[in-house]
């Protein structure tokens, strides 16, 4: 038994030093991935219940690394964020994404909103909004065609420059979504102080939210609080048909989830919106 025990002690440590040597390596990879345009934003489109049209599209970030293939954030936003790198994934995200409300402009795609992601650390830059008011303003398109997602745990830590924060963003006339809504401890004070756009219920209340009763009394609750509060929701992680009728039975605004479109390439999101294939 001892020896099991030594064994597997051993078998846990040689784990903990892979995982150390793949963060090291991906964290040097991560300093030359700007550099080499190895990210891509790959898109999922948001169903609006009420037109039967796709609304907009959040943009989730991919590291296409060289050796490792397709990555998923989160296996590298936690390891930017720690090192500070996140400020300038994220400001490439911003750019790329205004780039990309630029080349729809004159086409069929033209309404579509962009709705990106910033963590509590990206709020931190003093530039921030600077730099998203630049983006806008040197790919030419209207500040309402851009969104921004944060989760509540800007609420909780640094609450006053957060907000001031978003009220410069707001001002800019940029949409402010609240992201994983439900699941992030902090008061819901903030919908009362400040100007949010649209409410984003976490996906962990609509999985079950066909069988299980406390998931669908908290997810009506959520669509009533942002209807009554003069705000649009979003469901997201919308798997099936049966979940999609809940919601629109209830009035939910937009959908988002596998049901409607995984994230996908730019080029697919196109060719799937001209031929109608998506809901
Ligand atoms: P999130 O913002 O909550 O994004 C939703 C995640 O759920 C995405 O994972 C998406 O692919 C996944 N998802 C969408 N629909 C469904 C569904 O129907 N079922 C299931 N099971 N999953 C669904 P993804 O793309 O891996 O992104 C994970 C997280 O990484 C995001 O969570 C977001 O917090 C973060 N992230 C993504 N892009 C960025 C970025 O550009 N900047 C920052 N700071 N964070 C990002
Ligand atoms: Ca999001
Ligand atoms: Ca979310
Ligand atoms: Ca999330």
């Amino acid at each position: 038994a001892k020896e099991q025990g030594r064994n597997s002690y051993q078998f846990y440590t040689e784990g903990m030093q892979d995982r150390e040597m793949l963060r090291l390596e991906l964290d040097k990879d991560l300093s030359q991935a700007l550099a080499n345009d190895e990210f891509v934003l790959f898109f999922q489109p948001q169903l609006d219940l009420q037109t039967s049209q796709i609304h907009s599209a959040e943009a989730l970030i991919r590291w296409q690394h060289p050796r490792r293939g397709l990555l998923s954030p989160a296996e590298f936003i936690p390891l930017a964020e720690e090192s500070g790198r996140i400020t300038d994934i994220g400001r490439w995200v911003v750019l790329a994404a205004c780039r990309q409300l630029a080349k729809w402009k004159g086409t069929r795609f033209e309404q579509l909103r962009i709705a990106v992601n910033l963590s509590g650390r990206e709020l931190d830059d003093e530039e921030l909004v600077d730099h998203i008011r630049e983006a806008l303003v040197s790919e030419d398109v209207p500040a309402d065609r851009l969104e921004v997602e944060l989760t509540e745990e800007i609420f909780i830590q640094n609450i006053e420059h957060n907000l001031n924060q978003l009220s410069r963003l707001r001002q800019l006339g940029v949409h402010l979504a609240i992201d994983d809504f439900g699941v992030g401890y902090s008061s819901l004070g903030y919908l009362r102080d400040f100007p949010v756009d649209l409410l984003k219920i976490d996906r962990s209340f609509i999985t079950d939210v066909t069988e299980r009763h406390d998931d669908a009394v908290i997810t009506r609750a959520v669509i009533n609080l942002a209807h009554n509060l003069g705000i649009g929701v979003v469901a997201e992680g919308v798997e099936t048909e049966e979940q999609l009728n809940f919601l629109r039975h209830h009035q939910c605004n937009l959908v988002q989830g596998y049901l409607i479109s995984r994230p996908i390439p730019v080029e697919d999101l196109e060719s799937a919106l001209d031929n109608g294939i998506l809901l």
